[in-house]
């Protein structure tokens, strides 16, 4: 069994984690915080898990995929994707450019012009109302596969 890496990559808060979270478990969750504040011998610390697969046959995983996240709602977001792209190019990665946050058409800045512009695949998404959520994970495994 292959296992896909797919990597994430953003500027933050343009809902990376939730899109993976939808993704994973169909579920949209509002206030997803990764660090976990508490106290421990009356000090305040943090936490922070990072998850893995456990997979240990390292010639099973397929070439990582790129999945570049902005939000519509915020240009800065989607200025700071440029950079993810000339990585792309330099190293021939598989890349998908993804807007996100796309229920909030009201609140957009970024048009969809302006991301297909950018001539790599480009998808908007939401794992709020669900759109494209599984299109864009299952369209890079299916492309990583065929490679
Ligand atoms: P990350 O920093 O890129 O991981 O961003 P998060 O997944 O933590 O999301 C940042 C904020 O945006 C959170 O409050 C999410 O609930 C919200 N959010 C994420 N995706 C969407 C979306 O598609 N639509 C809307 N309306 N809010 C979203
Ligand atoms: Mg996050």
């Amino acid at each position: 069994m292959a296992l896909h890496k797919i990597i994430m990559v953003d500027s933050g808060g343009v809902g990376k984690s939730a899109l993976t979270l939808c993704f994973m478990y169909d579920e949209f969750v509002e206030e997803y915080e990764p660090t976990k504040a508490d106290t421990q011998d009356g000090e305040e610390v943090q936490i922070y898990i990072i998850d893995t697969a456990g997979q240990e046959d390292y010639t099973a995983i397929k070439d990582n995929y790129f999945h570049c996240v902005f939000s519509i709602t915020e240009m800065e977001s989607f200025a700071a994707t440029v950079d993810f792209k000339e990585v792309k190019e330099d190293e021939n990665i598989p890349f998908l450019l993804i807007g996100n946050k796309s229920d909030l058409e009201d609140k957009r800045q970024v048009s969809i012009e302006e991301g297909k512009n950018r001539n790599v695949i480009y998808v908007e998404t939401s794992p709020k109302t669900r759109a494209n959520v599984d299109k864009v994970f299952f369209d890079s495994m299916r492309e990583i596969r065929v490679r």
